[in-house]
């Protein structure tokens, strides 16, 4: 799980950590638009949700967009025939990516448990601690230049 963590830093730098907005939805508000739009993370965070992400806004594109995109380079998401727990399927939620800052977001939003789909404590959590020290250096370090 370190691994994955470790492979997706660029979330250290995401404009949308620990923000209260929601970026799942019919419908994508202003709010979230214009925090993307200045996302010094949107390019990675597009690129990443392009091959990862059915659901929400990310980089600055929709479920729709992403889709189209998909369509026309042959990406296919993986995962799809991937099992769900119980609490998913009957939420109707996407399934979690175990070890990540979404993750953590899923589990907190929905009120699920920090177990993986076999029921082994999971490290979203983990990952959770580490975004927040990452954005603490770089608060630190903006401070320190300002
Ligand atoms: S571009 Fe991605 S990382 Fe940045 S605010 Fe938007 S969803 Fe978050
Ligand atoms: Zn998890």
């Amino acid at each position: 799980m370190q691994l994955q963590v470790l492979a997706q830093e660029w979330r250290a730098q995401a404009s949308c950590k620990g923000s209260p907005l929601n970026f799942y939805g019919k419908r994508v508000r202003k709010e979230v638009m214009n925090l993307c739009s200045t996302c010094p993370a949107k390019e990675e965070c597009y690129q990443y949700a392009l091959r990862n992400e059915e659901y929400g806004y990310w980089g600055g594109s929709t479920e729709t967009q992403r889709n189209k995109e998909r369509h026309r380079l042959g990406i296919e998401l993986p995962g799809s025939e991937r099992s769900t727990s119980p609490e998913i399927s009957a939420k109707r939620i996407k399934p979690i990516t175990h070890g990540t800052e979404s993750g953590y977001r899923s589990h907190t939003r929905n009120n699920i448990a920090f177990t993986d789909e076999r029921g082994n404590e999971c490290d979203c959590r983990e990952a959770h601690k580490w975004y927040l020290r990452k954005y603490r250096e770089s608060r630190a370090k903006s401070t320190e230049v300002a």
